[in-house]
């Protein structure tokens, strides 16, 4: 099976699933994850049309970017840990960052984006229960954080993400993200205009979008099995 092959693939399953939960046709957007796949495969992958892409790491997000720097519409999504002293590559890099857990990290972000470097779309990271990863805030910390990170003018906030661990079936799936989904109509009723759920991977892709997701984040199924890291 080629990239291009399983984009197509997944954009069929991505708008069956559309259909079948009654959302718009287009409402979700792909985010192709291409964190330890090479430069090729992306060229691959945007050859077939797909313009957005997630990456982990800060210094391969650069990388990729500076080879590809002459590929015009091309959207990188950072969706790993950021930590405080990367955040100045990610402001020069980015389009959106998915993975922002305190205010320390989005003022940075703020302070640091060059001029030239349009506005960066943000989501806030939520910790959802039984999540594998440590990242993340927990619910009650959701409103303040957000109300801080509205007031920064070089970012716009946009949502929530999430990254719930594995569960066993679809409804168990859909109950996990069920909350996120809550929390960011909350959100709207206290006066912000979020449009990002950004939720969903290879393997839990149907009941994310079931629950509102607008943003989906595909590696696997994209791009086959990762590549062991090299060093990072
Ligand atoms: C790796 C990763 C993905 C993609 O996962 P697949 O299971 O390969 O689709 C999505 N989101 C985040 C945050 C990731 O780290």
């Amino acid at each position: 099976m080629t990239i291009q092959a399983n984009l197509q693939t997944i954009g069929e399953r991505l708008h069956t699933a559309e259909q079948r939960f009654n959302r718009p046709l287009n409402s979700v957007q792909l985010v192709a994850v291409s964190k330890f796949h090479s430069v090729e495969s992306i060229q691959q992958a945007y050859q077939a049309g797909q313009r957005a892409f997630g990456e982990n790491y800060v210094q391969e997000m650069v990388e990729k970017a500076q080879v590809l720097a002459n590929y015009p519409d091309l959207e990188w999504h950072f969706i790993g840990p950021l930590q405080s002293n990367k955040t100045k590559l990610v402001a020069e890099t980015a389009h959106w960052v998915h993975t922002i857990d305190r205010l320390k990290i989005a003022e940075r972000l703020n302070a640091q984006k060059p001029v030239s470097h349009p506005v960066i779309n943000v989501c806030l990271q939520i910790n959802l229960s039984g999540e594998d990863s440590k990242s993340g805030i927990a619910f009650n910390e959701v409103l303040p954080l957000a109300q801080q990170v509205a007031q920064l003018p070089h970012l716009k906030l946009r949502g929530l993400m999430a990254i719930p661990a594995p569960e066993a079936n679809f409804e168990q799936q859909r109950a996990v993200f069920k909350p996120l989904r809550e929390c960011l109509e909350y959100l709207n009723t206290q006066g912000f205009k979020l449009d990002t759920l950004s939720m969903g991977m290879s393997d839990d892709m149907a009941a994310a979008i079931a629950e509102g997701a607008t943003l989906v984040r595909i590696g696997t199924a994209i791009f086959g099995q990762r590549p062991k890291p090299q060093s990072t």
